[in-house]
């Protein structure tokens, strides 16, 4: 058996919870058993409130019938907010007056006035969850930190976690089910729930203190009904929604990308996603925000994701999972510049695609003069400002080349969307180098 050195989380071995907790109930079997053994598990009286408070959460956005990811008829204006989906929603008053074009719905985010819906771990900003997937990465994240996590890593602790976090959302919605078989065909494998699976699941870090936090992109939503686009504006609003989620809390965010259709990975012709829908932004919030006032701290995080293909394994073998680890695309580069945490080896740099992730910030400061990030023989990567040298991390350079909106030089990458003063070069918009998944 392959659980010879891997961890248990929340009283079960990670590998033991991949390979049997195969359905909606075990899931929740196994939530419930965390807040029941919470005292035994270190667990506070004050988390295990909480704990209790997401899990029904989660049950009401999740299969088979939950509240919030069915259908509700509303009789008083002959609505109703299908198609069901994964999302607490309800219904715009544009769309109840017929204003056009208008989203059909809203995402419901704090019905009552009070903060029922606003969650932390750690920061003492709350931010609203309104997916069950979210939800669910952060009961995860509250357990912690990693059991024994001085010596916790990602072969021990932090892969198998993200993967039985990947299969438990993959459990309680959406269309895709795990495999539970050796047979990896994805015709026998049709979840009842709406939506495809999230693309990606990532898991962010602290070596130091074991503090983690677990996020999925952005899924289980519909669009349409009957096959017809049945929502408006839905699409728009809804990834708004979680873009916005960045806003005010994550450093130079959203820097030269102030409308909200833009980003790094847009401007380059790399893909169509916008800031928020990636898997790392509710890791990223956590554990490299604004309340992480520390950049040694930032830097030290280290992460990974993982593709939602994996799933096609029915037992936890690490070579298996393995190879569908994945760098962060090119806005969670920027994310990561912004924070300052720009070592590529801490977010796996991709071997196979032979250039650097993002590019390794300068091990010592000499010369010059920085804030907020390091600078050796005049350039710096990552977040500060730089004279006599050539770049700033979100900024504008002077006297050296840079390209801005977060920048990097010396490391053979370039992301664009910034400026360029004093005599250097310029991408304007373009980028060069960047992997990106
Ligand atoms: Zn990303």
């Amino acid at each position: 058996m392959a659980t010879t050195g891997i961890f248990t989380f929340g009283g079960i071995n990670l590998v033991t919870l991949y390979n049997t907790y195969n359905d909606r109930d075990a899931v929740f079997q196994f939530l419930d058993q965390v807040i029941t053994n919470a005292t035994t598990l270190g667990i506070s009286d004050e988390t295990k409130t909480e704990l209790r408070g997401i899990r029904s959460q989660i049950a009401l956005l999740s299969l088979p019938s939950g509240a919030e990811y069915q259908t509700q008829y509303i009789r008083r204006i002959n609505k109703s907010t299908n198609p069901a989906q994964h999302i607490r929603r309800a219904i715009t008053n544009d769309w109840i007056n017929r204003v056009s074009p208008a989203s059909k719905f809203f995402v419901v985010a704090n019905t009552t006035g009070t903060p029922s819906h606003y969650w932390s771990k750690q920061s003492t900003t709350t931010r609203p969850y309104w997916s069950p997937f979210d939800l669910l990465g952060l009961f995860f994240s509250k357990m912690g930190p990693a059991p024994n996590f001085s010596t916790a890593n990602e072969a021990n602790f932090y892969l198998p976690l993200t993967a039985v976090y990947a299969r438990f959302c993959m459990w309680i919605g959406l269309n895709k089910k795990p495999a539970l078989t050796d047979d990896p065909a994805t015709e026998n494998r049709r979840g009842a729930g709406v939506g495809d699976p999230s693309f990606y699941y990532q898991c962010t870090w602290d070596p130091q203190t074991g503090d983690f936090f677990l996020g999925a992109v952005l899924a289980g939503y519909e669009w349409a009904l009957h096959g017809r686009d049945e929502t408006g504006k839905w699409s728009d609003r809804l990834r708004q929604t979680r873009r916005n989620l960045l806003t005010g809390g994550f450093h130079a965010f959203p820097g030269t990308y102030t409308d909200w259709r833009t980003s790094p990975v847009i401007r380059t012709g790399r893909g169509k996603q916008i800031f928020g829908n990636c898997a790392e932004t509710y890791p990223f919030l956590e554990m490299l925000g604004d309340h992480v006032t520390s950049l040694e701290k930032r830097r030290q995080m280290e992460g990974l994701a993982l593709q939602r293909d994996f799933s096609k394994f029915n037992r936890y073998v690490a070579t298996d999972i393995k190879p569908f680890v994945g760098p962060p695309c090119g806005n969670c580069q920027q994310l990561l510049r912004w924070a300052g945490a720009v070592n590529p080896a801490d977010y796996h740099f991709d071997p196979k695609k032979a250039r650097p992730v993002v590019a390794a910030p300068p091990p010592t400061t000499t010369g010059g003069s920085t804030t907020g990030g390091s600078t050796t023989g005049g350039s710096t990567t990552g977040g500060g400002t730089t004279t006599g040298g050539s770049t700033t991390g979100g900024g504008t350079t002077t006297g050296g080349s840079t390209t801005g909106g977060g920048s990097t030089t010396g490391g053979g990458t370039t992301t664009g969307g910034g400026s360029t003063t004093g005599g250097g070069t310029t991408t304007g918009g373009s980028t060069t180098g960047v992997a990106t998944s």
